[in-house]
């Protein structure tokens, strides 16, 4: 026998803290629609556009490939005025609020005002001239536009002066890691919204992106027990999508699951389309976003596979997620060890036999096909689910039937012999549908 521990109990505590209160600034006109961010509003997610400004159909495009894949905002860079004149052209044929991200030039963040721009990013690092800083403050404040105060650990300082100044604070923070970065990126942070104060100008969001997991975690938690305005979450320069996904979840996952963070960039050296895609599975996940869309579950395979899972499930993906709106749970199982259990939970599922597949919508078998129907199959009884669902006919997550499992690795072997003979339900040798063999 062993011990019941629930995991809320402390210190095991798997319960989400509260999100933190903050204020809310709003961003984007009528024709965009306005996005919240912090209060109560949903975490919205955000990416930035890898092309030019200047190049304006090229920089359409890109914008609403990212608003189509669910980015609330989209930001552009704006290092010359050839940029912020085609904001002109770009902004009206957009529908999604644009960020202009301004760096060392404060005009540009003026042009970009006056070009209709929803929502301006300041780097403390390379604009901190206080009469510069106010100019564009007292433009926001004319149209409505918040601004992101976005310290990063790259540029945080006057390089010359970074190394005093990292000795200086770093004793701060000497129980640390970092300590001496975070010191200062909070420091250099503090200095800066101070000018903003001075002004009475509360539309703010606050970043502090570093590239390092830990120091992201440390410095919004940090940040967040000093301020109330609302934090945009970052990791910088995390990397390709591989190693930049690990370390943007730890780190912005953490937080979220902390109650820390109102709005989200994932940022990484590929295709931008990922960073949406990921920021918004990764909210899912933390149950932060009503999912869009199909979730699929997956099986990692082992040495009982008998058909090309990996194929299977990569075709899956690619043929059900543009085809299918509604959060339909999908799974692709390899076998029937862990197949029925799944198969039971899903709205529509599929597990694998010996170079074949028997299909399940909530729980009721609907197919037995060989491999190579597999996927046409699952797509038609998937687009079959959502239409009765959208009829009123079905209901999401809603189960019909419990599917008795065989013994996965008992008399029956795998099982695949019964899965061909198509008696997967009526074998009642089990008593759980998880043996917990594998994945
Ligand atoms: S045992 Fe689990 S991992 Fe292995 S094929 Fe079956 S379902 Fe997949």
């Amino acid at each position: 026998m062993f011990a019941t521990r629930f995991v809320s109990d402390p210190p095991y505590n798997a319960v989400m803290v509260p999100r933190r209160p903050t204020r809310q600034i709003s961003v984007g006109d009528d024709r965009t629609g306005r996005i919240l961010i912090g209060g109560d509003a949903p975490i919205s997610v955000q990416t930035m556009c890898a092309g030019y400004t200047h190049d304006i159909d090229a920089c359409v495009a890109e914008i609403n490939r990212y608003h189509a894949a669910g980015a609330n905002l989209v930001r552009v860079a704006v290092p010359e005025r050839k940029d912020t004149e085609a904001l002109k052209s770009i902004i009206p044929q957009v529908r999604v609020p644009i960020v202009a991200d301004v760096h060392f030039h404060y005009q540009r963040a003026l042009e970009a005002i006056e070009a209709g721009v929803h929502k301006i990013r300041l780097n403390p690092g390379n604009i901190n001239d206080r009469d510069q800083v106010n100019a564009v403050i007292d433009a926001c404040k004319e149209r409505g536009i918040p601004i992101r105060v976005g310290v990063n650990e790259g540029s945080i300082i006057e390089r010359r002066d970074k190394q005093r100044r990292m000795e200086e604070l770093g004793k701060y923070f000497a129980q640390h890691r970092s300590g001496h970065l975070l010191a200062l990126m909070i420091a250099k942070l503090e200095e800066y919204l101070e000018i903003f104060e001075d002004r009475r100008f509360d539309q703010v969001v606050v970043s502090a992106k570093s590239m390092d997991a830990s120091l992201v975690i440390d410095i919004y938690t940090e940040i967040a027990a000093r301020f109330d305005y609302p934090l945009h979450l970052g990791v910088t320069h995390a990397g390709t999508k591989d190693s930049g996904a690990i370390r943007s979840v730890v780190a912005l996952g953490t937080l979220i699951a902390n109650g820390i963070g109102d709005t989200v960039r994932i940022s990484y050296a590929s295709d931008h389309i990922d960073e949406v895609k990921d920021a918004l599975e990764m909210l899912y996940c933390l149950g932060k976003r009503e999912r869009k869309g199909v979730e699929l579950i997956a099986c990692p395979t082992c040495g009982r596979i008998q058909v090309d899972l990996f194929t299977l499930v990569k075709e899956v993906e690619r043929t059900l997620m543009p085809a299918i709106t509604l959060p339909i749970k999908v799974a692709v199982m390899g076998c029937i060890v862990n197949g029925p259990g799944e198969a039971e939970g899903a709205d529509v599922a599929v597990f694998a036999g010996d170079r074949r597949g028997i299909i399940y919508v909530q729980g009721v078998r609907v197919a037995n096909v060989p491999e190579e129907e597999i996927l046409s199959r699952l797509l038609a009884e998937c687009t079959a689910f959502e239409a009765k669902v959208k009829a009123g006919e079905a209901r999401l997550g809603e189960k019909k039937v419990d599917i008795v499992p065989p013994d996965p690795i008992g008399e029956l072997g795998s099982g695949h012999h019964k899965i061909r003979a198509g008696l997967v339900e009526s074998i009642t040798v089990g008593q759980t549908a998880n043996s917990g063999v594998s994945t």
